[in-house]
């Protein structure tokens, strides 16, 4: 063996041990929970839109998952040590009061399309993965969208909580403050009495539109506001009142995780 071979041959094993290394670490600790000043963590929220159960049923690819796709961007994740997370530990996590998982990431659905119930709905329950659905009270019933019964059923079953998306999915970034925070709270009290408990007043800005003022205004309110802005929530800047949320799409796990990755560098600050 030639002095460049063996060069070339040792800085190969040296690459191999570092990159198992690092993966075995991430294994090992996948299980540690972290408060919230202890470790600086990347949070991922996915937001989904509606499920659909196979490609020929796709209409909107920008945003429907196939059902197969769904379920395995999910186990994937699971299967690299991600946890899912509700926002109730979020929350509870941003308050202190509560540790989450190293790889801790959220699964949002946004509208309240049928295919949360008929699709991710089931499977979150046999899982007993914690969902969340946002929805619009206008659409409620509507054709593509799930019913109360069904908001009510998937609630009781505890692995899915439902929250505001607005009342009607309007363009509220040219709504004044006051006008939004009462469209929020009528949602939110619908919900509630539907639902039969009170819910965490927790809202989406339909189409990612909103404006500083009113993200301010809700703020102080009490409200907790998702935006919809393919950014990656970090543990040292955790914001409840602008949560980034990211699409995953169709995308292949590997592609989720360089996303994750690449978006909190890009964005990290
Ligand atoms: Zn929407």
């Amino acid at each position: 063996m030639n002095k460049i071979t063996k060069v070339i041959l040792i800085t190969l094993i040296i690459i191999l041990s570092l990159i198992t290394g690092v993966i075995g670490y991430d294994r090992f600790t996948a299980n540690n929970k972290y408060s919230i000043n202890e470790k600086n963590l990347k949070i991922p929220i996915l937001v989904y839109h509606d499920i659909v159960e196979n490609k020929s049923e796709v209409e909107f690819d920008y945003m429907q998952t196939t059902k197969e796709i769904f379920e395995k961007q999910i186990t994937g994740l699971m299967n690299l040590g991600y946890k899912p997370i509700s926002y109730e530990d979020l929350i509870a996590y941003k308050n202190g009061e509560e540790k989450i998982y190293k790889k801790s990431f959220l699964i949002g659905f946004d509208d309240g399309f049928d295919g949360v119930y008929k699709y991710a709905y089931p499977f979150a329950k046999e899982n007993n993965i914690p969902i969340t659905s946002f929805l619009i009270n206008d659409f409620v019933g509507l054709d593509g969208y799930y019913t109360w019964d069904n908001a009510r059923e998937m609630d009781k079953s505890g692995v899915v909580k439902i929250y505001s998306h607005s009342l009607k999915h309007d363009n509220y970034d040219t709504y004044s403050k006051e006008d939004l925070l009462k469209d929020v709270n009528a949602s939110l009290a619908q919900i509630e009495k539907e639902l039969g408990h009170s819910v965490e007043k927790i809202f989406t800005y339909p189409c990612g539109k909103f404006n500083k003022e009113e993200q301010e205004f809700l703020r102080k309110n009490g409200i907790i506001q998702n935006l919809t802005d393919n950014k990656i929530n970090q543990s040292k800047n955790l914001n409840l009142s602008g949560l980034h949320r990211m699409y995953p799409l169709n995308d292949p796990v590997w592609k989720i995780l360089l996303k994750i990755e690449y978006r909190s560098i890009k964005y990290g600050s």
